[in-house]
């Protein structure tokens, strides 16, 4: 990948319509006059400057030039490589992608249009990044759609205290049934709702319910007071005022805070200094935090001996492997152990068989969530089966 600066004479053609697509160029210094061709006279379309972009449009949509382009005064542009506006294109995110690709179509319309072409040619088809860009679009406001008229749906795994085997707590895990496609795992719709401010009212739907389900499961009188843990996105962390809301809703239905477990997975995105300053606002309302998903993505040690979580819960695929690895039940060792040396406790997660949980017993590791202990419920199923 090169860029080149180029020289332009006054007079100089830079680009003519219909060339094919070779570059795009930033203008450093003159003027350069963009032209299209009506009924056989040159129209000016604009004039660009220094700091303008030119001929990009040929560029990201690849089609041939569509004007044409004139060094008006002496001109002096960088030549930016094709492959170096291609690379962007395809690491955007797609729906950004596809108005890019709508608005140039639309406007490449409107020229033909002006210059009296009416397209004998059929439409293009879509390209694929358009067709997957229109198709996050739909699925961002099904979502919107689904938050508002309450058709997400939440679901409460348990959590067992190994030592006793009694029922500690539950994780509030969200479920979207779409109207189409079915349930639709939370992996796919949550990273959705996280790369727009939507996670923010998603996050209060799950608080809300949590809430009444803590609520419903003391009105039936379970004894321990279960905690019920919530997932808490990089981006709902940023949010003002996030830990007293979570204060208020408690105090407002008459439970403690600390009935509440935060669950924080480690991500790129996450702001450690922001994550410290969560966790000791949470300390200070009584609520503890847990380092969800521990072992894989992007754990760091670094962080979690600078972050005083309360709980570590351990990724479910080392237990899926260390019945059968040495290596895997190697780590799982090591990690109940360091995280038992920080003085947290231990959640291990993915628990589907007897043996799993003999595991965790000889270990001492206080929590197990998983199949084996019980799948993620309505709470009506819950409160069914209580004793
Ligand atoms: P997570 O917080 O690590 O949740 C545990 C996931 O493991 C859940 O998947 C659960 O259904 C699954 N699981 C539990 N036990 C077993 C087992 O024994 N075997 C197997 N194979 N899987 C088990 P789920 O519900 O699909 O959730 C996926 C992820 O989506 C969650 O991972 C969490 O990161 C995120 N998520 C779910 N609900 C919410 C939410 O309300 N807000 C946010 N921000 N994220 C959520
Ligand atoms: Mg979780
Ligand atoms: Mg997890």
């Amino acid at each position: 990948m090169e860029t080149i600066r180029s020289t332009f004479a006054p007079g100089e053609v830079i680009f003519r319509e219909g060339d094919p697509p070779t570059t795009a160029f930033l203008i450093e210094s003159g003027v350069v006059e963009i032209t299209a061709d009506q009924g056989g006279r040159p129209v000016v379309l604009s004039r660009l400057g220094p700091g303008d972009l030119l001929g990009e449009m040929a560029v990201i949509d690849d089609s041939p030039r569509t004007a044409t382009a004139m060094a008006v005064e002496a001109c002096v542009a960088l030549m930016i490589d094709r492959t170096q506006i291609n690379e962007r294109l395809t690491q955007t995110d797609p729906i950004v992608r596809a108005l890019l690709e709508g608005q140039l179509k639309r406007y490449r319309g409107a020229l033909a249009a002006m210059q009296g072409k009416v397209s004998t040619q059929p439409a293009a088809a879509p390209a694929a990044s358009e067709i997957a860009g229109i198709g996050k679009i739909r699925l961002e406001s099904q979502l919107r759609e689904a938050l508002a008229s309450r058709a997400l749906d939440l679901r409460l795994q348990p959590i067992l205290s190994v030592a006793d085997s009694q029922i500690a707590g539950y994780e509030a895990l969200i479920r979207w049934t779409h109207p189409e496609r079915g349930a639709v795992s939370p992996a796919e719709f949550i990273a959705l709702a996280e790369e727009t401010s939507l996670i923010v009212p998603v996050g209060e739907y799950v608080l809300d319910v949590a809430c009444a389900a803590i609520t419903a499961l003391r009105e039936r009188g379970v004894g321990l007071n279960p905690f019920v843990a919530i997932n808490v996105s990089a981006r709902q962390l940023a949010e003002e005022g996030l830990i007293d809301r979570i204060v208020d809703r408690a105090v407002a239905a008459d439970f403690s805070p600390g009935q509440i477990k935060v669950e924080i997975t480690e991500s790129q995105a996450l702001n450690y200094p922001q994550v410290a300053l969560v966790i000791e606002r949470c300390h200070q309302a009584g609520i503890r935090v847990a380092l969800d998903d521990f072992g894989t993505g992007y754990s760091s040690l670094a962080h979690l001996h600078e972050l005083p979580f309360d709980t570590v819960k351990v990724d479910q695929a080392f237990v899926r492997q260390m019945m059968t690895q040495p290596r895997a039940m190697a780590i799982v060792r090591a990690i109940v152990s360091m995280v038992h040396g920080l003085g947290a406790d231990v959640v291990v997660e993915g628990i589907e068989e007897q043996a799993e949980l003999d595991v965790l017993a000889e270990l001492n590791c206080r929590y197990a969530q998983g199949y084996f202990v019980g799948k993620p419920q309505t709470l009506d199923e819950i409160l069914s089966r209580l004793p």
